[in-house]
């Protein structure tokens, strides 16, 4: 078996790890590396849709290889057209750093992953602003299309014939699944959002593990103790381990997130405002439950509404089990009365129209009238709503990670001059998507492989150390 990484090496996130045995190709990952990235382009200064590929492969953000990429951005880049040489992309789960540059990829590669994972992406698709987020669909770019004046016109997502469904196998746990000259397994593992997996790859050479993202604090816990028996027991030659927070002995807990929480919300006296990942539900039900167990009502916003309504029963609370909070936008038509409906949903994206009017969805004039009975998920893009609340005594809970560049920093100083304006303290309560040093070194000592690959971490060199 031949392994490169073509991303996640010396770095955290960005995983793109190539498999080939025997003429069997399979890429554990495609995520777009933020560090790497970062460096070339920001909010401000984005790669170019009509460069396709290559405003990416000047800066190496993609691997350069045939076979891989999307037809339409081939032909609009003048190049030949490709043959499929890559067999299946497995992925671990639904974060950018390891599910983002699936747009990049040739609709007819099959992408293997659990249930949870596609609807995350399929969220992430259809709420996202991105012009780079074709993740479970493919809108054939650069097409045109005849109108009904008898001229040319751009092809959107509006011309159904145009879109294709990107070939997805929704794996179930412990079953093994053939492709080419290999096996593949899915475990399920405990990470900071739901759906996450683990790989044992089998093949006639020996065996191979890959962690994707783990930790053992979570709800899920369990899976991933599963998983570490279940990859032992596959006695693997090579283990592809992810080592994050390899440095840091800081043991987390998530139930003790909820715990801090639920204090929080107790002694404050008005308006709870909780800063948190969106597409986490597992912090998201931390968040609920500690709302609960204080006699309020959790309020999300319009897109974590949607991700909670796509999940269903895989959500662990329902949508009717939360007030949402339909945000003035554009004209701001829904806080004026008496209004027209349809004009009120002009103001809305095609996705949101559906959370306007539920009998649980609310707007900042019910917020102002009971502050102390709600605890409302904030995120530092919707914080200009704050203008419209202006809470007396309010709470902010920072339940997300501290800032890890320049970017971050900034935005952060932007949200501390907004918390001093409006008078608002903040308290922090929060809990790594990743395993500590120790638990990973007892990790790798229970699966006991008897090649070690290190990725997605900033510090290789310790696990030589150990
Ligand atoms: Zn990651
Ligand atoms: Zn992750």
């Amino acid at each position: 078996m031949d392994i490169k990484i073509l991303g996640g090496k010396n770095e955290i996130g960005g995983n793109k790890i190539l498999l080939e045995h025997k003429g069997t190709r399979i890429f554990l990952d495609f995520g777009m590396s933020f560090g790497e990235s970062g460096k070339y382009f920001s909010e401000f200064v984005q790669p170019r849709k009509c460069g396709c590929l290559s405003d990416f492969f000047e800066f190496g953000l993609l691997p350069e290889q045939k076979g891989l990429y999307r037809e339409d951005y081939l032909k609009h880049m003048g190049l030949p057209p490709e043959k499929r040489d890559v067999d299946a992309v497995l992925l671990s789960h639904a974060h950018a750093d390891h599910a983002q540059y699936i747009h990049f990829l040739r609709k007819d590669i099959p992408i293997f992953c659990t249930r949870e994972s596609k609807i995350i992406l399929e969220a992430l698709e259809n709420t996202g602003a991105s012009g780079f987020s074709d993740l479970v669909t493919y809108l054939e770019s650069f097409a045109f299309y005849e109108n009904r004046n008898g001229g040319l016109s751009r092809v959107d997502r509006k011309k159904e014939e145009f879109v294709f469904d990107r070939d997805y196998v929704e794996m179930k746990p412990y079953e093994k699944y053939r492709i080419g000259s290999l096996e593949v397994e899915m475990l399920p593992v405990d990470h900071s959002l739901p759906g996450a997996c683990g790989y044992i790859i089998y093949s006639d050479e020996g065996n191979l593990v890959y962690t994707g993202d783990i930790r053992f604090h979570g709800y899920v816990e369990e899976q991933s103790k599963e998983f570490v028996a279940r990859a032992k027991a596959s006695s693997p030659r090579w283990m592809i381990s992810e080592g994050t927070r390899i440095d840091s002995d800081r043991i987390d807990s998530e139930e003790g997130v909820k715990k801090d929480i639920s204090a929080a919300i107790s002694d404050a006296k008005g308006l709870v405002l909780i800063e948190h990942p969106i597409r986490d539900l597992y912090r998201a039900k931390s968040i609920y439950d500690a709302t609960r167990e204080n006699g309020r009502d959790f309020v999300v916003g319009l897109k974590l509404a949607y991700l909670i309504n796509l999940m269903g029963e895989l959500s662990p609370f329902s949508i009717s089990d939360v007030k949402i909070l339909v945000p003035r936008k554009k004209w701001g038509l829904i806080s004026k009365e008496p209004f027209d409906w349809p004009q009120v949903c002009q103001d809305y994206d095609k996705w949101e129209r559906e959370f306007l009017d539920r009998d649980n969805s609310i707007t900042f004039k019910n917020l102002k009238k009971n502050e102390d009975s709600f605890v409302l998920s904030m995120n530092l893009w919707a914080m200009n709503q704050l203008i419209d609340i202006r809470p007396k005594n309010a709470l902010w809970i920072k339940s997300n990670c501290e800032p890890f560049n320049d970017d971050m920093e900034l935005d952060e100083q932007r949200k501390q001059n907004w918390l001093k304006h409006f008078n608002i303290t903040q308290v922090s309560a929060h809990a790594s998507g990743h395993a500590s040093g120790p638990e990973i070194r007892d990790m790798i000592k229970r699966i006991n492989p008897e090649n070690l690959i290190p990725v997605h971490t900033e510090h290789p060199k310790l696990f030589k150390k150990n």
